[in-house]
C-alpha cells in the first residue's frame, strides 16, 4: 500500500496530474498544482458534484462567494477565538500536534546537514558536479538522509495511528526538549491559529486584519437572506458552493490529502428547528449514493461518527474512504443547528430569520451542510483508479500496462484519435477530420508521435477510456477501430457512429 501511494505521487507528476508548487524553488510545503490533466480530472469531480447537488434538486441553488471576508465574520463563526482548529480541540490531539512539530524540525536539522554537504561540494567541484550521484554514493550524505528518512517513517506511522507512545518514543530516542519550556514532557500546547491573515489596504494592525476563509460555508450563511429572497425559495432548501479554502496546517503531510490550500465543495441545506434529524440521516444516505455511483466500491466507505463534536454541531459524521495510507475523512455531514445563523444575527445586528407560511411563524433555520473536499476526491479517485496489470502484447506476450480505471465521466481525456502511421499524408488528414468533428462534444486529443502501441499506453496512464486508430480501411469506407481502456476490446465502427458509443459512458 505504502508502495501503490509512492507510485501514485509519480505518476501524478510524471503524467501532468500534479505538481508541487513552486518546484524551480524546491517546493512550497503542503502546496500543490494542478497539470493540464489533472485540471481535466478537478473539473470533472467538481461538475459530477455540481450536477448531483443544483441541477438534480429544485431546492438547492449555487453561490460563488468571495474568499476575503468581513473580519467579523470569523468571530461569529468561532474561527477567531478557538485559536486552534476548532474541530480538534481534545488535549491528545494538540499535544500530537506539537510533539510532531519538534520531530519535524529535527528531521529537517538531520536533512540539512546533508545538504550542506552538497553545497559544498557544489562549490569545490563546479559544472562537473553531478548531485544526484554524489547524494547516492557519498557516505556521509547517504547516512544523514537515511536517517531523516527512517525518522519520518516512524513518524509517519506513528501519525497515521495516532500512536501516543511512539511519538513519545521518538522525541526521547532523539533528545528532544521543548525550546518553549525546556520540557521534554511536551504538554505544553502553543496556540496556533489555523488562519491564514493579511492587511486590507493600508490600515495597519488588528482594524485592518483579514483572513483567508478556513471553510466556504460562512459565505453561505452571510448571504442567505439574498439569496432566499432573490430565488424565492421555500424552506428546506439548500445553497451550493464550490471554492478555495486556506488553513494553516500544522501536521500537512501524505500529498494533497492535507493542504495549505484547497476546494472544498459544501452545501449548507437549512430547515425548520427540530427537523434536523430526518434531514441528517437524508443527506448522509444521498452523499454516500453519490460516492457509490461514481464507482468507489462499497467496501472502501464507511461512516464514522465523530467522537468529540465541534462547538457548532449536534450530530457529525464522516464518509470515510480507504486511502493508500488507510481509512481517512473524505466527506463530512454536519448537523450545524442555527449555531452560525444566530451568531451572525447577534454580531451583525441584522434579523437572518425565515418567516415559513405554513407555521405562520418566523424563526431562525437549523442547518445541516455536506462539505467535501475537491481534492481529497481527487486523491481518492486517483487512488482507486491507478492499476498495474498484464496485458499481451502486440506478439501475445505478456507485459505491464499503467493504466488509470476512471469512470469515464470523470477522465481528462474521453477520446483519443491516433493516425496508424504520421508520415502518411491521408492518414493525417483522415485524423484531424475525425478530431475536429469530435473535439466539439468531448475533451480529446490528437497523438501521432511512437508506434500505436506506445501511444495507447500513454492514453491507458491518463486514463483515457476510448482510442479511435484511423487506417488505411478508413480511407476505404470510413470506418474506425475504437478500442476501449478497461476491456481491450476493438471494434470497427463507421465513423458517424463514434460520438454515440463514447457518449454512452462517458454521461453520468
Ligand atoms: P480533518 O479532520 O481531516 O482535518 P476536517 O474535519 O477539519 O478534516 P472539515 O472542516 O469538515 O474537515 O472540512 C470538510 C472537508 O474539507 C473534509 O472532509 C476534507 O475533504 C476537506 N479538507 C479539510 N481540510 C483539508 C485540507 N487541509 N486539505 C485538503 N482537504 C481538506
Amino acid at each position: 500500500q505504502a508502495d501503490l501511494f509512492k507510485k501514485l505521487v509519480a505518476h501524478s507528476k510524471e503524467y501532468g496530474f500534479i505538481f508541487q508548487s513552486s518546484e524551480i524553488y524546491d517546493g512550497l510545503a503542503a502546496v500543490y498544482d494542478y497539470g493540464p490533466y489533472g485540471v481535466e480530472l478537478k473539473n470533472n469531480i467538481k461538475d459530477y458534484w455540481w450536477a448531483a447537488m443544483v441541477q438534480m434538486h429544485d431546492n438547492i441553488v449555487g453561490l460563488d462567494a468571495a474568499i476575503f471576508m468581513h473580519p467579523k465574520t470569523w468571530k461569529a463563526s468561532g474561527h477567531v477565538d478557538a485559536f486552534n482548529d476548532p474541530l480538534v480541540d481534545n488535549k491528545d490531539s494538540k499535544r500530537r500536534f506539537r510533539a510532531d512539530q519538534l520531530i519535524e524540525e529535527e528531521i529537517d536539522k538531520i536533512q540539512g546537514k546533508a545538504d550542506k554537504e552538497v553545497e559544498k561540494a557544489k562549490k569545490k567541484f563546479g559544472d562537473s558536479f553531478d548531485e544526484a550521484l554524489y547524494r547516492t554514493t557519498n557516505p556521509r550524505v547517504l547516512e544523514y538522509t537515511q536517517k531523516a528518512q527512517a525518522i519520518n517513517d516512524r513518524l509517519t506511522e506513528a501519525m497515521s495511528k495516532g500512536d501516543m507512545a511512539e511519538m513519545k518514543t521518538i522525541i526521547e530516542d532523539l533528545d528532544i526538549t521543548d525550546p518553549d519550556t525546556g520540557s521534554r514532557n511536551w504538554t505544553e500546547v502553543r496556540q496556533f491559529n489555523l488562519m491564514f491573515n493579511t492587511q486590507l489596504g493600508n490600515i495597519a494592525g488588528e482594524e485592518g486584519k483579514l483572513y483567508l476563509r478556513p471553510e466556504t460555508a460562512q459565505g453561505i450563511f452571510v448571504n442567505f437572506l439574498n439569496v432566499q429572497k432573490s430565488t424565492r425559495q421555500k424552506i428546506p432548501f439548500g445553497i451550493a458552493q464550490i471554492g478555495k479554502a486556506f488553513r494553516n496546517e500544522i501536521v500537512a503531510r501524505q500529498f494533497i490529502f492535507r493542504m495549505r490550500e484547497f476546494e472544498q465543495m459544501e452545501m449548507q441545506f437549512f430547515i425548520r428547528p427540530g427537523e434536523e434529524m430526518k434531514w441528517y440521516d437524508y443527506w448522509k444516505q444521498t452523499r454516500m449514493n453519490w460516492h457509490l455511483k461514481i464507482g468507489t466500491p462499497a467496501e472502501k466507505l464507511r461512516f464514522k461518527d465523530h467522537d468529540n463534536l465541534a462547538h457548532y454541531a449536534n450530530a457529525a459524521v464522516d464518509i470515510q474512504y480507504e486511502f493508500p495510507f488507510g481509512f481517512k475523512e473524505l466527506e463530512g455531514i454536519h448537523s450545524r443547528t442555527n449555531f452560525d445563523l444566530s451568531s451572525h444575527q447577534e454580531l451583525s445586528g441584522k434579523k437572518l430569520q425565515y418567516f415559513d407560511p405554513e407555521l405562520n411563524e418566523n424563526y431562525v433555520p437549523y442547518v445541516v451542510e455536506t462539505s467535501v473536499g475537491a481534492d481529497r476526491m481527487f486523491l481518492a479517485m486517483m487512488s482507486e483508479s491507478l492499476k498495474e496489470e498484464s496485458v499481451p502484447d502486440a506478439k501475445g506476450e505478456d507485459s505491464t500496462r499503467v493504466v488509470m480505471k476512471l469512470h469515464p465521466a470523470l477522465a481528462p481525456v474521453k477520446v483519443a484519435v491516433l493516425p496508424l502511421l504520421k508520415n502518411r499524408e491521408e492518414l493525417v488528414k483522415a485524423s484531424t477530420d475525425v478530431f475536429n468533428k469530435l473535439k466539439f462534444s468531448f475533451q480529446c486529443q490528437y497523438d501521432e508521435k511512437d508506434a500505436i502501441g506506445r501511444r495507447y499506453r500513454r492514453q491507458d496512464a491518463i486514463g483515457t477510456p476510448y482510442c479511435v486508430t484511423i487506417d488505411f480501411e478508413t480511407l476505404e469506407n470510413n470506418t474506425v477501430t475504437i478500442r476501449e481502456r478497461d476491456s481491450l476490446k476493438q471494434e470497427r465502427v463507421h465513423i458517424d457512429r463514434i460520438e454515440e458509443i463514447v457518449r454512452q459512458r462517458v454521461d453520468m
